[in-house]
């Protein structure tokens, strides 16, 4: 694998690929078709000279002959997945967007119907209903009337990257009618329908301005249920606070305001098949036999549930501090879910968070690759060549979780607890008289040692 001719032949292959493409930007067919021609030719798996080719001609019917050619040679080149959803009419070319643009706001062309406005209310009695975490249903607040939710796996609510990304669909969270954006921290949040007083979860403001009515925004496809109530997040928190070493001993007593707020958080769920090539030397052998020999290979790697936060008002080392969520428990999305509970919207686009995911990816994949490459084998100069993604997936999944802070002679501190499983994180003040005490300990105990040790090893006195 990876030999001197082959690795000529895929040279010749890509010199006569780039010289056609460039022919064909600008606008020399006839010279485009030969090179690309040739480029096939040389190299049957070519998938890109194929998809270039479809750009020489304006027959659809030739046009869709090359894009099956291109997805035969790779079934995951995304272009040609895209351009024959284009020729055979499954994607509407005015949609696409070109590679490189964001998502761009679309201007209002008809007001949203308001019968898309869902609220909830108890037919009972009147009353706003609200989710509740420990019936996973609804609940009135006023005369408690059940209403069940029912819950369905997300199963199936993956899309698929590629016929999202160029697209700016106009999707919207019709349900959601009241969505603002804090004027302290720019957070955007939704609040449930019929909720009159409203808090920033993330700063505790309460001065908001009207979001964009005109921003697309894409629609969550999973959530997991809010697991908590205010009482059990706050005992959680009372219990964290009092704990920990370094902590000075009246933390738990002295520590004020602990409000904590819930929020749904929005993240990007990714799933894909990445397969790396590598070439390393290999210890073969053992004891007086064993002998470095140089090999190669590939491995694919499996991601099934890739998550990367969908905005950044929350700082990646603190959500990675509340991980993991339990994504076997994701379930379908139903507006029902965010009854009672504010939903934060996602300001990290998808674009974006596909392209740190396949980073982030990319990296992990390296890592292991040093016990996977070879297993139960020493691996030396390790190199990782290209790294080749299968059909990426994505949801965009909302998951619970209660952003707190408190106050301690003088400062405030940051805390997170996870809503689904009550795993809290935060800053926490250290005690100085503890930590120097702690330093002065280790002093005494390396004095000690050092002593010991001239004594029992030192020089011994010539006669
Ligand atoms: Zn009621
Ligand atoms: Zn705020």
């Amino acid at each position: 694998m990876g030999t001197g001719p082959e690795q000529q032949r895929r040279e010749a292959a890509e010199q006569r690929f780039q010289l056609g493409r460039l022919a064909v930007k600008e606008g020399r067919m006839a010279e485009a078709r030969e090179y690309l021609f040739r480029a096939v030719e040389i190299d049957q798996e070519h998938s890109d000279a194929r998809l270039w080719l479809s750009a020489t001609t304006t027959d659809a019917a030739e046009q869709k002959k090359f894009l099956e050619w291109a997805l035969a040679a790779n079934p995951a080149n995304p272009e040609a997945r895209r351009g024959l959803a284009i020729v055979q009419g499954r994607l509407n070319p005015q949609d696409v967007l070109p590679p490189g643009t964001d998502v761009a706001a679309r201007l209002p062309t008809e007001p949203e119907a308001a019968a898309a406005k869902q609220v909830f209310i108890c037919p009972q009695c009147g009353g706003a209903m609200r989710f509740d975490p420990h019936l996973i249903d609804l609940k009135c607040e006023r005369c408690g009337h059940v209403r069940v939710v029912e819950e369905k796996p997300a199963k199936d609510v993956e899309q698929a990257l590629d016929l999202t990304l160029p697209t700016e669909k106009a999707h919207r969270w019709a349900e959601a009618e009241r969505r603002m954006v804090c004027q302290q921290c720019s957070a955007t949040t939704m609040f449930p329908v019929g909720q009159t007083s409203v808090e920033c979860p993330f700063c505790g403001s309460a001065v908001f301005i009207a979001a964009r009515e005109d921003a697309d925004i894409l629609p969550p496809q999973a959530v997991i249920p809010m697991g908590f109530e205010a009482e059990e997040v706050k005992t959680i928190m009372r219990k964290w606070l009092g704990a920990g070493l370094l902590a000075p001993d009246d933390l738990g007593r002295l520590a004020r305001g602990g409000n904590l707020r819930p929020a749904y958080v929005p993240f990007w769920v990714f799933e894909t098949t990445l397969t790396r090539k590598w070439q390393a030397y290999v210890a073969e052998g053992s004891g007086r036999n064993r002998r470095w020999v140089w090999q190669s290979g590939e491995h694919i790697f499996f991601f099934t549930g890739e998550l990367q936060r969908g905005t950044k008002i929350l700082s990646a080392d603190l959500l990675e501090r509340i991980e993991p969520f339990d994504l076997e428990k994701l379930v379908e999305y139903q507006p029902e879910y965010l009854a009672g509970w504010p939903a934060a919207t996602y300001d990290i686009s998808l674009a974006q968070a596909s392209l740190d995911a396949r980073e982030k990816m990319v990296k992990k994949a390296k890592k292991q690759l040093q016990h996977k490459a070879a297993p139960g084998k020493e691996v030396r100069d390790l190199q990782v060549s290209a790294s080749d993604f299968g059909g990426v997936t994505y949801k965009q999944a909302l998951l619970p979780v209660w952003v707190g802070a408190y106050h301690y002679r003088g400062k405030w501190y940051r805390l997170l607890v996870n809503g689904q499983t009550g795993k809290i994180s935060g800053d926490k003040p250290i005690d100085s008289v503890k930590v120097a005490l702690l330093i002065l300990a280790a002093v005494i105990v390396i004095i000690i040692l050092a002593f010991l040790i001239a004594f029992l090893f030192g020089p011994t006195p010539s006669p």
